[in-house]
């Protein structure tokens, strides 16, 4: 086979090499983007946790409050009931000065409940918001792991497609210069075949000396690139 006719094979062959590389790295890159959708569903898992955790602590206060409030009522009450039984004026005055002491407190509460109450408002309407964008983003995501998959689906077809096509070309190949074309290729990321782009390799852009571009032209041998071993062809005049 004449080096014109083998670099033709070649160029039809690295067409579709690019192609399945392409596509095997996008694979390879596909469990790293479902765990980024994976994180992306935690951190909004989590946030709403929060809000919830945040809206309970507030409950529970309140319920603190609401029993220190029911206690200094009854202290209240059972006091009241012995100023009715007191005998002096100093005694009554004693019950009567822990009773306000007991008021004071119960009014403080009662402010302090007040302000629970506003808290926790805003506490709900936060978990609320928050529910709402984790049930968004879980819908988000599912369709977009959907998408993955469905385009994994359609990936593998597109790639025993290709790999068909593949070996209609690589017995018309030097089984040399074949293995020679696929050690490059795995190495320089799907890429042993380049054209010669105006004076430079096509591949890593080094300059290639005036002799070495007519000797391609020529066809005469398969040359190389001295720099990234990839294999040079020119493109055809127009
Ligand atoms: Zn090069």
């Amino acid at each position: 086979m004449s080096v014109a006719e083998l670099l033709k094979n070649l160029i039809d062959l690295q067409i579709l090499d690019k192609d399945i590389y392409d596509m095997k790295k996008w694979i390879s890159e596909m469990p790293a983007r479902l765990n980024a959708l994976d994180d992306e569903m935690e951190a909004a898992s989590s946030k709403s946790k929060e809000k919830d955790d945040e809206l309970k602590r507030l409950q529970l206060k309140r319920k603190e409050r609401e029993l220190d409030l029911e206690q200094k009522e009854n202290n209240i009450k059972k006091l009241q009931s012995q100023l009715y039984q007191v005998k002096t004026n100093k005694e009554y005055n004693a019950l009567e000065h822990e009773i306000s002491g007991f008021e004071a407190d119960k009014s403080v509460l009662e402010e302090d409940i007040l302000s629970i109450f506003d808290l926790i408002e805003t506490a709900e309407k936060a978990l609320e918001e928050a529910k709402k964008e984790l049930e968004d983003e879980e819908k988000k995501i599912e369709i977009e792991k959907k998408k993955i998959e469905d385009e994994k689906k359609e990936t593998d077809k597109s790639l025993s497609e290709l790999d068909g096509k593949r070996k209609n070309i690589t017995p018309l190949i030097d089984k040399k210069m074949l293995s020679r074309y696929e050690r490059i290729l795995s190495g320089k990321e799907g890429v042993a075949l380049v054209p010669v782009v105006g004076e430079n390799c096509g591949g890593c852009f080094m300059n290639l000396p005036p002799q070495i571009i007519d000797e391609i032209r020529l066809k005469k041998r398969v040359m190389a690139c001295e720099r990234c071993a990839r294999i040079l062809y020119a493109e055809e005049e127009k």
